[in-house]
């Protein structure tokens, strides 16, 4: 067998994220007396994805990320409330939404005990280990590696080398990532020097350049790349 190590990206590839963060704005407005509207998550989604960016190339720490994408919302929409108060209130009702994609629990339970896991997520730190820690397949992961705690967001390669370090005697050629964002999980992958594999649910074409060792649109087809 190949690969020893596999490194699951979390959101997006394992976590339904999408609907996590639907269901955490819906809950927020709730509190506030707010109406959820499509305008206001569809702005929320556009602030928050701007403010990762800026965390991304280190013009701002995700101290200030937490709370500017509820500024520059409420900004935008006029709203008078402290955003400040509704990150904390937000970041407690996501770290409550743990939903898993089909296929992903089966394939997990599969592989443990026949290859090494880690996550390696970009995120908040609490907000990650509360949603992982309560899906029914935490316990067969070895680490969760969250950017926030490290320092370091993929495609750094500083979260790979932090996450290696946990695998002594391991080489980069027995690794194989598996994520779904071009960008910072197969990048993070090539650069770092291990193989990678795209999951790529939506068959998006990819006109970036960026080149997967293998590509799947289920996640249960991972169970074939590692075998
Ligand atoms: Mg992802």
């Amino acid at each position: 067998m190949k690969y020893k190590v596999a490194l699951f990206d979390a959101d997006g590839t394992l976590f339904d994220y999408d609907k996590a963060e639907l269901e955490a704005l819906q809950d927020t407005c709730e509190s506030l007396q707010l109406e959820c509207s499509i305008n206001f998550i569809e702005l929320y989604k556009k602030f928050n994805s701007g403010v990762w960016r800026d965390f991304e190339s280190k013009k701002i720490d995700t101290q200030t990320l937490r709370w500017k994408r509820f500024q520059l919302l409420f900004d935008e929409l006029k709203i008078d409330i402290d955003p400040k108060y509704v990150s904390t209130l937000y970041l407690d009702y996501l770290s409550q939404k743990s939903y898993l994609f089909d296929g992903a629990e089966e394939l997990i339970k599969n592989l443990y005990q026949r290859i090494k896991m880690s996550i390696i997520t970009n995120g908040i730190s609490e907000v990650q280990r509360r949603r992982i820690g309560l899906s029914a397949i935490n316990i067969f992961f070895d680490h969760i590696i969250i950017s926030d705690e490290v320092g370091s967001p993929k495609p750094e390669s500083m979260i790979f080398e932090k996450t290696l370090k946990f695998y002594k005697g391991i080489e980069k050629n027995n690794v194989i990532i598996i994520g779904d964002n071009l960008e910072s999980d197969i990048k993070g992958g090539i650069n770092f020097g291990i193989d990678t594999c795209w999951f790529n649910p939506n068959k998006i074409e990819n006109d970036s350049g960026i080149e997967a060792n293998f590509e799947i649109s289920d996640i249960r087809e991972c169970l074939e790349i590692i075998d």
